[in-house]
């Protein structure tokens, strides 16, 4: 029996017992049999302690697994969570695990970096985005998503007015149709516009800006968004519009200046332009400037350019050329070239009457003349306007040189003229700077034919020319003002000799006569010029004597008055040279603290001609200084006739060529020594 055998509730086996092949016996095993029901009611209590450790171990298997998985998830929750809490993208989850939760964890710390660089990038985009230039972003069809402060600033519109509408919000309608095409085409062809484009303010005010645009383009290449920069343009397009205006127009006037007429007259210059260009100056300007101060000065310009703007509203251009010059441009005047001239003077008289009308300064009235010099231009003669304009300028050089009419039209002499001037006024410039100036002496007698004194003479000693006459380049020197330096060297190295004649015996108590030009005369700090070369030289004042014309009385007598005063304060005579060719009247001559009067050499000159009636004025001059108590002295005494019928009439003081002709220092103390002066 191999197989068991159940009976009796027992489960029989008999099985063979074998050693190396060699079968000994048989083993009979009888098995008791239990049944299922009777097994559990004899184990029940091992099979409940089973149960129990089972629970026991699927417990601890629970915590060990809850440990192992939901830990780190929870972790990394409550990261998340403060992550979201602290807004603190910098911060990264840690963990020594290498597993599918040290995974995790790095992907974490890898979103948490990107979330980082990306809040980063977007808050360099918003300080990008909120520039000083004005910024809007549209979508593909052009309705703003977002501006920025600036925007606001800029154009007075906030975000919320303006979200969701077209930049069309800000159109001001200076740019036409054409204009927006363009920029269009622009944009959708290259991608990129910029320019300067007028934009209206909420406010309604106008403004420029430059504004470039840009599209944002996807992958595909389609536009998606335009984003718009702009800057104001108001201030610096008014830095600029100021500049230009200083560039074209005089600043104390604000009338035109130069380069606005070169300008005007180069686009208005055709061959069938009629004009006329008058350039005008005033008279007594220059005297003005110098007596009363350059406030004052401006102060007369200003009116001047009052006068014009007022009254002389018919030009199409006021200029101020520089200093007292101005012109008048008038544009389509008469085509006929006699009558465009007609006209031309006509309008020249108008700006000559317009200045005589007295002007203000310090609230004293004041005469001022003008002189006006024409250009003119006809179909027949087209001209260019550097030409017209420097024709009209030596017109006026030569309206000045004429005493008589004050208007001149151009021609062609006139220009070299003009042209001798300007080389004349170089060439005086360096002639002070190199010492080219001398003084020569001629004397002065009295009815015994005894030197008294002399009068100080300039002469130029110009290389190449040899001794060059006052009468060619004083006028000159006046005009340019150069005569200011010149006279003050005149005065300083006349006190210098007058010093040094004290020296000799036979120069010792001679008077030194010094021409003193109305210039130099109303120039501020004269007499303390004066005060000094006498100071510095050493020179007895009482031997001074300073020749003033009678120009000088043309203006404020009561200026003249005290200036002359004070001259004579500092012990010095004042003479009145060229005495009756100008202004004076009795009613001056008596305020005018004078020691002398030089009658003109004019009167001298034909005085023995029976026709003249000059020998009545020289009588009368002379008993006119007895009057007031005047020296008088004939100067240009030529003859033995003319001195002894001077002689006859009383005077003795004289001064002529029949004595001496104006000499060299060293000349005229030899010629001292021959005709001794003997103090009386
Ligand atoms: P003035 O002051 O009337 O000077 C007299 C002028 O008459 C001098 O001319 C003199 O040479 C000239 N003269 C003297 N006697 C006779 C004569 O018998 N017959 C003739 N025909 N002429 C005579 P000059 O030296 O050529 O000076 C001319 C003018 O230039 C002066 O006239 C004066 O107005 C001016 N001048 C000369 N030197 C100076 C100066 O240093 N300063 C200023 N501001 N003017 C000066
Ligand atoms: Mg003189
Ligand atoms: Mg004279």
């Amino acid at each position: 029996m191999a197989k068991g055998e159940l009976w009796d509730n027992r489960l029989h086996f008999l099985l063979p017992a074998s050693y190396q092949d060699t079968l000994f016996g048989q083993v009979y095993i009888q098995l008791q049999a239990t049944s299922p029901l009777q097994i559990i009611k004899r184990d029940s209590t091992a099979l409940v302690l089973i149960g129990l450790l089972m629970m026991f171990a699927s417990y601890l298997l629970a915590a060990s697994v809850e440990k192992r998985f939901s830990g780190p998830i929870l972790r990394l929750v409550g990261f998340l969570e403060h992550i979201s809490d602290s807004q603190q993208l910098r911060q990264r989850i840690t963990t020594h695990e290498n597993n599918e939760f040290g995974k995790l964890y790095q992907e974490v710390n890898t979103m948490l970096e990107r979330l980082d660089q990306s809040q980063k990038e977007l808050q360099l985009a918003a300080i990008a985005f909120d520039t000083p230039s004005g910024m809007l972003i549209t979508d593909a069809n052009n309705q703003i998503l977002q501006v920025n402060q600036a925007f606001t600033q800029i154009t007075g519109y906030s975000a919320h007015e303006c979200i969701g509408k077209t930049p069309a919000l800000l159109k001001s309608n200076r740019q036409d149709y054409t204009f927006y095409q363009d920029m269009w085409h622009q944009l959708n062809t290259h991608h990129y516009w910029s320019g300067e484009i007028w934009n209206k303010h909420k406010n309604g005010k106008i403004y420029p800006e430059f504004l470039t645009i840009q599209p944002v383009l996807n992958e595909q290449q389609d536009i998606v968004n335009y984003v718009a920069a702009f800057i104001d343009l108001s201030q610096q397009k008014s830095a600029e519009a100021k500049l230009e205006y200083f560039t074209l127009h005089d600043a104390l006037t604000g009338l035109a200046n130069r380069k606005l007429l070169t300008e005007t007259l180069e686009q208005q210059l055709s061959p069938t332009t009629s004009g006329a260009l008058l350039c005008f100056d005033l008279n007594n300007f220059k005297l003005v400037n110098d007596s009363f101060g350059q406030e004052s000065g401006d102060h007369l310009l200003l009116q001047v350019a009052h006068r014009m703007r007022s009254q002389l509203k018919d030009a199409d251009l006021q200029v101020r050329l520089g200093a007292d010059e101005f012109a008048l441009w008038f544009n389509q005047l008469s085509a006929q070239p006699r009558l465009t001239a007609l006209e031309a003077e006509g309008l020249a008289e108008r700006v000559m009457s317009l200045m005589t009308a007295p002007f203000f300064i310090n609230d004293q009235p004041l005469s001022c003349s003008a002189s006006v010099g024409i250009a003119i231009t006809t179909p027949s003669e087209p001209i260019s306007a550097a030409l017209l304009i420097q024709q009209a300028d030596s017109a006026l050089h030569q309206a000045k040189q004429t005493d008589s009419s004050q208007t001149a039209f151009y021609d062609a002499k006139a220009a070299s003229v003009a042209r001798e001037y300007i080389q004349l006024h170089t060439a005086l410039r360096q002639a002070l700077n190199n010492n080219e100036f001398c003084l020569f002496y001629q004397p002065q007698t009295n009815a015994q034919g005894r030197v008294i004194g002399a009068e100080a003479l300039i002469r130029w000693n110009r290389p190449e020319q040899g001794l060059v006459s006052p009468l060619h380049f004083i006028p000159a020197a006046e005009r340019s003002g150069l005569i200011l330096e010149i006279g003050n060297w005149v005065l300083q190295t006349a006190c210098m000799s007058l010093r040094s004649w004290q020296e000799s015996p036979s120069t010792r108590g001679l008077t030194l006569s010094v021409n003193v030009s109305t210039r130099q005369f109303y120039q501020e700090g004269f007499v303390d010029q004066v005060k000094l070369a006498l100071q510095n030289s050493g020179a007895n004042p009482r031997q001074l004597k300073l020749e003033l014309t009678e120009s000088l009385l043309a203006d404020d007598l009561n200026r003249v008055v005290e200036t002359m005063k004070a001259l004579v304060d500092l012990n010095l005579q004042l003479s009145l040279d060229d005495f009756g060719t100008g202004y004076s009247s009795l009613q001056y001559l008596q305020r005018l603290p004078l020691h002398q009067i030089k009658i003109d050499q004019s009167f001298i000159k034909d005085m023995l001609n029976s026709h003249s009636k000059n020998e009545a004025i020289v009588r009368t001059v002379l008993s006119l200084g007895e009057a007031f108590g005047f020296e008088v002295l004939a100067e240009g005494v030529e003859t033995l006739d003319q001195l002894k019928f001077l002689q006859q009439l009383g005077y003795c003081q004289f001064q002529g060529y029949y004595f001496c002709r104006p000499i060299p220092q060293d000349q005229f103390l030899d010629y001292c020594k021959q005709y001794n002066y003997t103090p009386s």
